[in-house]
Formats: C-alpha cells, sequence, structure tokens
C-alpha cells in the first residue's frame, strides 16, 4: 500500500549538507573553536541541576532566558530591548518554521532573493505558503527598486531577508531595509531579517535590530549557532514587536525548549565575551581568505560572515571532489560555478589554501 504522503513530499530527499568524517570542516559555518574547560564546567552544572527538576515541564515561557537574550541584543541597540520582545525556540530555523506558521500558510506567500537561504523554500512548502523568489544583482547586492516592485505586485506576508546573506556573505544596508520594510508593511507582510551572522559584520554595518522602534513589522533573527560556538546546543532566537511574539506562543508546541536546552543557553550566556572571543580572530581569518582568493585570480564575493563565496568554475564539483580528497570538506552551494569556504582556524584555513592551490585548474 502507498502511504497517504503529501503530493509536494513525494520523492523528496531530506535537506542537508553531507556529514563526512574529514579532518577539515569548513562546510556549515560553524565556529572552529570549541568552549573552554571553565565553560564546559558551567555549563555542566546547570545542567545537574536542571536535571534534578527534569521530572517536571520547562518554564513555558522561558522568562529567564528571554530576559538573558535581551540583555545581549541591549549591547546592539541604543534603547534595549524587552524580554518580551524576544522569542526563541530549538535553533533559529525552528524561529522561522514558527514565523512562517503564524503569518504564511494556504492562500499567502513568502517571498526572498535569491541566491538565499536554502531552508527558506522548506518552511515555505511545509507551512503550504506560496514560495516566490526575486533575484539578487551581479554583485549580490539587493536592487531596491526592483525588490519593492516585486513585493508591490506579490504582496507577500512573510519576506526573509538573510543580513549578512548565506550563502554570499552580503550585509543589507541599514536604508535597504528601512525602505524593504516599509514596502513590506505597504503589502500588509513582515519583513524577516536573518541576521545569523551579525557577530561577524564589518566595522560600521549597523544590525537591523535598531530599526525596531520604528517598524512594528521587522523582525530580527539571531542564532547561537555561529559565532556564539553553540551550534550543537540548537538555540535561536529573535526581537520583534510583542504582537509578533505573541502571534508566536500560539503556534509553539507545548514547552518546546526543554530545561536542558534553557539551563545551557543560560550559562553560555554568562559567558558571552568568552564565547565570542574568536570572533575578531575570524573576521581578520575571513578577510585573510577573501585576499588570498582573490590573489589567485578568482573572484569572491564581499563578505561580513564566517565563510567565502568564491569561483568562478567550470566544473565546481571537481574542485569540491579534489578538496575532499584532501581531507577538506567546504560546500557546494550558490549559484552555479561557485564554491563557499567557511573560516577555520588559520591551520584549517592553511590546509584548505593548500589542498586548492592542488586542485585549482
Ligand atoms: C546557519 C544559519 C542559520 C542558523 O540556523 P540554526 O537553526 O540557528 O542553527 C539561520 N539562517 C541562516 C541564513 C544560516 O546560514
Amino acid at each position: 500500500m502507498g502511504l497517504p504522503l503529501r503530493e509536494e513530499l513525494r520523492g523528496i530527499e531530506p535537506y542537508g549538507a553531507p556529514q563526512l568524517d574529514l579532518p577539515v570542516q569548513l562546510n556549515v559555518n560553524e565556529n572552529p573553536y570549541a568552549p573552554s574547560e571553565a565553560v564546559v564546567a558551567d555549563v555542566a552544572q546547570a545542567v545537574a541541576e536542571a536535571t534534578r527538576r527534569l521530572n517536571r515541564y520547562p518554564d513555558r515561557e522561558f522568562v529567564e532566558l528571554r530576559a538573558g537574550l535581551a540583555a545581549y541584543l541591549g549591547r546592539d541597540v541604543g534603547g534595549g530591548v524587552a524580554p518580551e520582545q524576544v522569542w526563541a525556540a530549538n535553533g533559529s530555523n525552528e524561529v522561522m518554521l514558527h514565523l512562517l506558521q503564524a503569518f504564511g500558510g494556504p492562500g499567502r506567500t513568502a517571498l526572498s532573493f535569491a541566491p538565499t537561504y536554502s531552508m527558506y523554500p522548506e518552511y515555505a512548502r511545509d507551512t503550504n505558503t506560496r514560495w516566490v523568489v526575486g533575484h539578487r544583482a551581479e554583485d549580490f547586492a539587493i536592487d531596491v527598486d526592483q525588490a519593492r516592485a516585486l513585493i508591490a505586485q506579490e504582496r507577500p506576508s512573510v519576506v526573509l531577508l538573510p543580513s549578512p546573506n548565506n550563502p554570499t556573505g552580503t550585509a543589507l544596508p541599514p536604508e535597504h531595509v528601512a525602505a524593504l520594510c516599509a514596502a513590506t508593511a505597504e503589502a500588509g507582510g513582515v519583513l524577516v531579517v536573518d541576521e545569523a551572522y551579525a557577530e561577524f559584520r564589518r566595522a560600521g554595518t549597523p544590525s537591523a535590530l535598531e530599526q525596531l522602534p520604528d517598524n512594528p513589522n521587522l523582525v530580527v533573527t539571531r542564532t547561537m549557532s555561529k559565532a556564539f560556538a553553540l551550534a550543537g546546543a540548537r538555540l535561536g532566537y529573535l526581537a520583534a514587536s510583542t504582537e509578533v511574539c505573541d502571534a508566536l506562543r500560539v503556534v509553539r508546541l507545548p514547552y518546546h525548549l526543554s530545561a536542558v536546552t534553557q539551563a545551557v543557553a543560560l550559562a553560555a550566556l554568562r559567558h558571552t565575551d568568552e564565547l565570542l572571543g574568536n570572533v575578531d580572530t575570524l573576521r581578520h581569518e575571513r578577510d585573510r581568505t577573501v585576499d588570498w582568493l582573490r590573489e589567485q585570480g578568482l573572484t569572491v564575493a564581499d563578505s561580513d560572515a564566517n565563510f567565502a563565496l568564491f569561483g568562478t568554475f567550470a566544473d565546481r564539483r571537481a574542485i569540491w571532489d579534489g578538496l575532499v580528497a584532501r581531507g577538506v570538506l567546504i560546500r557546494e552551494t550558490g549559484p552555479e560555478g561557485w564554491l563557499r569556504v567557511s573560516i577555520g582556524t588559520p591551520d584549517e584555513m592553511a590546509a584548505f589554501r593548500a589542498a586548492l592551490l592542488e586542485v585549482l585548474p
């Protein structure tokens, strides 16, 4: 008997980057620096305390964690962020699914501009939301006039814009955020600026958080998976109006954030400065990597993130394979002909450079 699988899911493979056990892992934009022993000890103790109460459901509203995340975000905004303006879930992927569950759905449209994060169309599909994709310019910037026209025409209820963008590394200038936010508001939608890589942005690039007070339809998502070096903990969050957060409380599963997750995230927040301590090293290594790739005659997108998109190759698969054969795992993603490398430790980047020199045509 055939399973009653939804028509649009037939023949679809589960999405995800290949998880190959290679010595140099530069494929999913993780922070290469593991937490220190001091952080490990504090997190372990917090988990032990949480374990003593694991017979009970966790705090459904994760009040303490919301306050901790709000305080952290307050570093980036003059007026601060209130705990009621913060929402969190198991990775910002789940946060964005909540957004689509609340603001998307049958008869509605979600919109982004390619090349963009490959998960967005999946949230749209899974929530029966129509998916529309515009295009970025040749330099991966967004043409604001074209974008405004597309938003006016398609009237999306959700616009998803990563800044810095994955896979290109391109950050949105604040005036573009303001213009697109206004255009989305006119269409009756919410604008989600996905700032998964915000902590890596170059000096002088402000966060969209600064525009929250002026824009009730603006949502800024963040994650502990990248700069915070906590990808394994699965904790993503957002800041928005309290109305947005209250809408998300309706669609979340009961007790979606486990007591263990909350304890780990709170303990990590107590070590914010230490966990973010390698961000400057990574930004420096990124700039060095971009320069080096350009010196090899390659085209490289300017990056405000912890990765670089480079190309172009007539056969990018051959380059990727050649690197894999040399123990270096990068990502085959982005427009045809391009490859993405995450920024690792200086030793890992040296291994990447040596391997790439051997496989370049
Ligand atoms: C890595 C990434 C995220 C983070 O996902 P988590 O679920 O928080 O691990 C979100 N958005 C983009 C564009 C990313 O590249």
